[in-house]
């Protein structure tokens, strides 16, 4: 088993003077693991997975991602590094409207330089893969809340991201669509991708094997 995220004393500073948004952040991750981070809203759980998620760089301390220290890599290849080694999925969706969902779902792709009908087939694939194999041509608003999230983690995972990271993503769901995604994640991780995952429900946080605690930008657990 081999370590997929490591950060030794890292730090996010904000602004002049310098807010931190995380400070002496020290943990690792291995490969396979389904890790919740927990703590009060503006403790930095985002801005912590953002890290994880190189979208966000420290500015103090070591973030080694995938077996790279993000520091020696530009923005291409950070990029590269998202585009086929991470997936992300948001609390707000972030889907495109007007779009159906095999579209919104494809665009997982758009960086790889995969052409688009072999795009289109694999995000059929992928929203087979999160049991909407009968939403395909539907655009999100014909979609409930759940289903969107689930087109949207069908978008993260149609290149098999080793790594898939969610903020919140039962934020804006009723508690029944909340648990199918919860479950679809813990499916995921199942079939081998590493799952981190922010929630302030304490309920979802309990189910999950393991919990990171930040409070203050600090890992306090
Ligand atoms: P959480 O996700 O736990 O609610 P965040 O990581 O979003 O917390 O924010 C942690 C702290 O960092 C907050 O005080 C927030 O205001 C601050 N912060 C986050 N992002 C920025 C930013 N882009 N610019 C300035 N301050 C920020
Ligand atoms: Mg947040």
């Amino acid at each position: 088993m081999s370590t997929i995220v490591s950060l030794e004393d890292v730090e996010r500073a904000y602004g002049e003077p310098p807010v931190l948004a995380c400070a002496g952040v020290s943990l690792s991750i291995e490969e396979g693991e389904l890790v919740a981070i927990v703590g009060p809203s503006g403790s930095g759980k985002s801005t912590l997975l953002n890290i994880i998620g190189t979208l966000d760089r420290p500015t103090a301390g070591v973030a080694r991602i995938d077996g790279r220290d993000v520091a020696g890599l530009d923005d291409r290849g950070l990029s590269a590094l998202r585009a086929y080694r991470i997936g992300f999925v948001f609390q707000q969706f972030h889907l495109a409207e007007g779009v159906t969902a095999v579209d919104n779902v494809a665009d997982g792709l758009l960086y790889t330089g995969v052409r688009l009908a072999e795009r289109r087939r694999r995000a059929v694939a992928a929203l087979e893969r999160v049991g909407l194999g009968h939403r395909l041509d539907h655009r999100p608003h014909q979609l409930s809340g759940g289903e969107r999230q689930r087109v949207a983690i069908a978008r993260a995972v149609i290149g098999d991201p080793p790594l898939l990271l969610a903020d919140e993503p039962t934020g804006n769901l009723d508690s029944v669509s909340g648990a199918a995604v919860v479950e679809l994640l813990h499916e995921l991780n199942r079939q081998g991708t590493t799952i981190v995952v922010i929630t302030h429900d304490t309920g979802l946080a309990e189910r999950l094997p393991r919990r990171i605690v930040v409070q203050d930008g600090r890992v306090i657990g």
